[in-house]
């Protein structure tokens, strides 16, 4: 991966001085230049593994889109009702190829991820039904939707129950918990495949389709839904190739390959599928309205991106996992470990180091890259929060993006970057503002670039 040795040689050094000069011009210094070299110099094997990955989706969604005669007519859209919409209609049939299922719901009118999931329970959901999570708290978000903070609207002031088994101390299911939490009002389980903001590992594919055995054996007419989100393509397959009835994301996240302006979906069984369906439009109306308006040539030729988008995210977060690592800091996941997801965290420890990281982030953007990032008291947070995004889709995280709440242990989160160049690039800058700003020496710098200089001897 480092430069000499994937260019021709000859072409190579002058590239490399090429590539160099222009980092310096937009103000990568020399040090911060060659450490993230070396860095790289770590990473071909992994990269590799991450760009077969790519090719194996890329044909997935290639072959997906062919089988269902994808045509020119399909990529303009309704207005009105939108009845016989040729284009939303065969583009839900090549999602549910993808994912394996029988349908699927894929809608401009599905507003962002936690609408995709609000829908999905609250549809599958009826009075006296329990909705059980045995991965623990969910996402922020769902707490509202479920109950767990007070709310209007939610699953719980329609008489839905919710419990919740927590993982054990080293991040594996609690089978004796779940099995002990399962009764005759449970009617959908709720399992989070990326750990989202908290520190508990990504499960991967393989481990949630053991959680779904677990308790299809027990519990065969459970729905067992999977929120997908950040999950889409990182590995060969999906949660419904291993008995989830249902998969649910957002398309401004991983399967809307940064093109998608907005949306969301829920593949699975029909019936799933459909319930869904008559609450997002109406009883009686379901998949049959619903106008794509303008949106669905970003839509597929978003998802046909998906894969290779998706790769670049995961190679930045590897890189910065490395980069980061060798610096002494703590980051989840570790510079090794295999990938179920694109978030990456690291740990600075002081509010320093968090929003150097972040003005660095937005430094790097192609979009407000002049802005500076500041915290801010944002609506269901204990402490200040400061988010670094400078994306073509507002909101995007599958553009290069950051936060990190003021507060310890210091940590910030990251994910995206739509080529890996910019993902790399952007990495390159937060550290650059890091040392600019003192949080890191230079000695420090020089001390973890001669330790991948021992290790690669
Ligand atoms: C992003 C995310 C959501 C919610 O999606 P929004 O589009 O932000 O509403 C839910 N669950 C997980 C794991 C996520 O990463």
């Amino acid at each position: 991966m480092r430069r000499s040795f994937i260019l021709w040689k000859g072409a190579a050094g002058g590239m490399e001085d090429l590539i160099r000069k222009q980092y310096k011009e937009m103000g990568i210094g020399e040090d911060v230049y060659s450490y993230g070299e070396a860095v790289c110099g770590l990473l071909s094997g992994r990269f590799a593994a991450i760009d077969s990955v790519a090719e194996y989706n890329q044909l997935k969604v290639l072959a997906a889109m062919q089988k269902n005669q994808v045509g020119e007519a399909c990529l303009t859209g309704t207005t009105g009702y939108g009845y016989n919409d040729l284009g939303r209609d065969t583009l839900e049939r090549a999602y549910a190829d993808i994912f394996h299922t029988e349908d699927c719901l894929v809608r401009p009118q599905i507003t962002c991820g936690t609408h995709a999931l609000a829908l999905a329970l609250m549809s599958n959901l009826r009075p006296g039904d329990e909705l059980l999570s045995p991965v623990g708290k969910p996402y922020d978000t769902l707490e509202e939707v479920i109950g767990i903070r007070p709310s209007r609207g939610s699953l719980a002031e329609y008489g839905i129950t919710y419990r919740q088994v927590e993982l054990k101390q080293d991040g594996s299911f609690d089978y004796e918990g779940i099995e002990e939490a399962l009764n005759e009002r449970t009617r959908l389980v709720t399992i989070q495949r990326s750990k989202g903001y908290q520190t508990r590992p990504t499960f991967s594919v393989a481990q949630i389709g053991e959680l779904i055995s677990f308790i299809k054996e027990r519990r065969p007419d459970v729905i067992c839904m999977v929120d997908n989100c950040y999950g889409e393509f990182v590995e060969t397959i999906e949660p419904s190739d291993v008995g989830a009835d249902m998969v649910v994301g957002s398309l401004i996240k991983n399967p809307g390959g940064g093109l998608a302006p907005i949306g969301g979906y829920i593949a699975g069984k029909r019936t799933c599928v459909e319930n869904a369906a008559y609450r997002l439009t109406s009883p009686g109306l379901g998949k049959e309205v619903g106008a794509s308006l303008g949106v669905l040539g970003q839509f597929y030729q978003g998802l046909f991106l998906a894969p290779t988008v998706t790769a670049s995210a995961l190679k930045g977060a590897v890189f910065a996992a490395n980069l980061y690592e060798n610096l002494g800091f703590a980051v989840i996941p570790n510079g090794w470990e295999d990938r179920h997801d694109i978030i990456q965290a690291v740990t600075f420890g002081t509010p320093e180091g968090v929003t150097s990281f972040c003005e660095g982030i937005q430094a790097a953007a192609p979009v407000d890259s002049h802005v500076t990032p500041e915290p801010w008291d944002m609506p269901g947070y204990d402490a200040p929060v400061i988010m670094a995004a400078g994306a073509f889709v507002s909101g995007s995280s599958i553009e290069l993006s950051a936060d990190g709440p003021i507060k310890p242990p210091f940590a910030v989160y990251f994910q995206g970057g739509l080529t890996w160049q910019h993902a790399r690039f952007g990495i390159m800058k937060s550290l650059q503002f890091l040392l600019n700003k003192g949080v890191i020496s230079g000695q420090e710098l020089e001390k973890a670039k001669e330790k991948i200089r021992k290790t690669t001897k």
